[in-house]
């Protein structure tokens, strides 16, 4: 009799839910305690904005969680109906569709809904939508929208983009302060930054036990236990956290338990998790024994320029770095290097339809590094949150030939 495959569940994870419940508590009561709410892009300037006090609120983070407990795809008619295309970001689409509709997975956590923000905060780093997205709400709210914008397809980082990044940021702080009705402190920005600096160390550092052989780790696991790191860098819960996860994991290593039992293969996955689907694809990998070890997306909140010493280059730096926002030489150096440093087997590019950011099979990639690494890929048509656009039956069926042929070369 065959049993369902299994995920190894963490021991952290009793604590990783305590630490999320704690920080969307914060903000389910922040209107009772007064403090200003900030809503913020996955790598805009949260700790300039923790520094002023602010609770930080990331639309991004609750995009994913309407893509994980499915409800995106029914939100997502809801925006596209006041004007918001299907094609473009379906976070969006599916943010703006719960706002409409009223219904959003934060209930469940106990909060009638987002926070009401004091002011919005972007950075074009990862793609236009951001703005959109953001200036619907300011619009909404009748509350100041502010932005960072940063060049993309950005080759080797000069010193005039990061002057010209640190400039912006720095004149962030005026009309900041002004919301926050409070100075900014130098001293407590270095703290915040440094507390996102060891955050990110230890972030690292747990994605970084995947390169043992088995892995202690998947990637599936990486987008659960990346939480705190999108939400909570430049707090001391996120740090807590990853060193508990990290010890964990470490003593996974030297007892030898593997995340996929009897490990054959190991891959790496290239752009946006399939939000709603990945319990079935973690389940499908430990049935084929295969491991996808490492990915560009659980990587993209590894933000190793921070320095307390030097606040705001160090962000501009930090901020500017990201995967997203390079050039396809630099992206192909870069997944080259993880390729061998997590001595993976082939790659899976995700084709996500509403995020060409984040879908870097479209330009020739997959096929330049098939013949600089000597490693296979395999494209899946898909999206983050909008499951009209995946066929679940026919992926599985290409990663299945996918492993096969892995297993015949
Ligand atoms: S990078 Fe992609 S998924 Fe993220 S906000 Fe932009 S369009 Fe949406």
């Amino acid at each position: 009799m065959s049993t369902a495959p299994e995920r190894k569940e963490f021991e952290s994870s009793k604590k990783l839910r305590s630490v999320m419940g704690q920080y969307f508590a914060q903000l389910g009561q922040a209107a009772q305690q007064g403090q200003k709410v900030a809503w913020c892009t996955s790598v805009g300037p949260a700790e300039l904005l923790r520094a002023l006090g602010f609770l930080v609120y990331f639309p991004e983070n609750h995009g994913a969680m309407l893509g994980a407990t499915r409800m995106a795809t029914e939100l997502i008619p809801l925006a596209n109906a006041r004007g918001f295309s299907p094609d473009i970001c379906s976070y969006l689409t599916s943010d703006i569709g719960s706002f409409i509709k009223g219904e959003t997975p934060l209930k469940k956590l106990g909060l009638s809904g987002p926070p009401r923000p004091d002011v919005l905060v972007f950075n074009t780093n990862q793609c236009r939508d951001v703005q959109d997205w953001f200036q619907f709400y300011s619009r909404y709210f009748e509350v100041p929208c502010l932005g960072v914008f940063t060049p993309r397809a950005i080759g080797s980082l000069s010193e005039s983009i990061i002057d010209d990044v640190a400039r912006q940021l720095e004149e962030l702080v005026e009309p900041l302060e002004k919301i926050a009705a409070m100075r900014l402190d130098p001293g407590r920005l270095s703290e915040v930054i440094e507390l996102s600096r060891q955050c990110t160390v230890l972030w690292k550092a747990v994605l970084e036990t995947a390169a043992q052989r088995p892995s202690p780790i998947t990637f599936f696991d990486g987008t659960t236990q990346m939480g705190p790191a999108v939400v909570l860098r430049g707090e001391q819960a996120a740090v807590e956290y990853y060193q508990v996860l990290l010890d964990e994991l470490r003593q996974r290593i030297a007892d030898g338990v593997a995340a996929v039992a009897g490990e054959r293969f190991r891959l790496y996955w290239e752009g946006m998790p399939i939000w709603g689907k990945l319990r079935p694809l973690a389940e499908q990998f430990i049935e084929l024994k295969t491991c996808v070890v490492a990915s560009t997306y659980c990587n993209s909140w590894v933000f190793e320029a921070l320095d307390p010493a030097d606040p705001f280059r160090s962000m501009a730096r930090a901020y500017t770095s990201i995967f997203i926002c390079r050039s396809d030489p630099e992206k192909e150096d870069y997944i080259a290097h993880m390729a061998q440093q997590f001595s993976i087997d082939g790659i899976i590019f995700h084709d996500a339809k509403t995020c060409p950011n984040n879908s870097n099979n479209r330009y020739g990639m997959p096929q330049r590094l098939r013949d600089r690494l000597g490693k296979p890929y395999l494209i899946i048509n898909g999206d983050l949150n909008d499951l009209r656009l995946y066929s679940e039956e026919q992926t599985r069926t290409n990663i299945q030939a996918f492993v096969e042929q892995l297993a015949e070369s």
